[in-house]
């Protein structure tokens, strides 16, 4: 089979997760990259199916013992990366990965699968729409909004390094919008 993977990344609160949620239900091929990260578990979410959350020491063994292909400190003490054996993974059920990514992350992925990889930059309307996603979203305290701001306004200049860029307005629209793209690269 052809081992073709979907990168998505953007600032954070720009809407990337809610896109590739979208892109899983109407693409069957595609599975979800399941990152492990050593950030504590929100409300809501599920170990083993939005991260592998796992301590920062044991991510750090994992680091040293050349586990991941991509990680990153995305922000300070919070680690989040790709394993080889989430690859190996998605690779035995003939699916296609789907990543969502910060964009430095997506960037190294790009690199990773090369011709093999579609990177998809997806970009706030303005950096005031991003404070109101995420603010609306209920998850920050009013320092890691501000983090995540200041950080976004630094990711933007990485736009022009991506396949594509679409700037996520019209959410439904971008989103048939997206699945056209992913299609197309995958030839279905
Ligand atoms: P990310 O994964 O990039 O951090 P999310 O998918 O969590 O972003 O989206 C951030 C918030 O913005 C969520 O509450 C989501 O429902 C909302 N959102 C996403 N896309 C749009 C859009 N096009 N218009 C308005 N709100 C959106
Ligand atoms: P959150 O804490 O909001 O779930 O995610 C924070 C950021 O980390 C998001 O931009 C998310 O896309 C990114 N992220 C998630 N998994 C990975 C990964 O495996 N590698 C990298 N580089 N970033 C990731």
């Amino acid at each position: 089979m052809q081992k073709k993977a979907i990168i998505v990344s953007a600032p954070s609160g720009a809407g990337k997760t809610t896109i590739v949620k979208n892109l899983l239900r109407f693409i069957p091929s595609l599975e979800f990259s399941v990152s492990a990260c050593s950030r504590t578990k929100r409300d809501g979410e599920t170990n083993g199916k939005d991260y592998y959350f796992i301590s920062g020491d044991e991510f750090r063994d994992k680091i040293a013992d050349e586990e991941f292909i991509e990680w990153q400190e995305v922000y300070p003490g919070s680690y989040y990366g790709t394993l080889k054996s989430e690859m190996e993974r998605i690779w035995s059920q003939e699916k296609n990965p789907i990543f969502d990514v910060d964009v430095v992350g997506g960037l190294n992925l790009k690199k990773y699968f090369g011709t093999e990889g579609l990177a998809i930059f997806i970009q706030p309307p303005s950096i005031g729409e991003l404070e109101k996603r995420l603010r609306n979203r209920g998850t920050e305290s009013d320092e890691t909004l501000w983090k995540r701001i200041n950080k976004a306004a630094y990711e933007l200049n990485y736009a022009p390094h991506f396949d594509h860029i679409v700037i996520n307005d019209d959410l439904e629209k971008k989103c048939r919008e997206i699945a056209d793209m992913v299609k197309h690269f995958l030839n279905i």
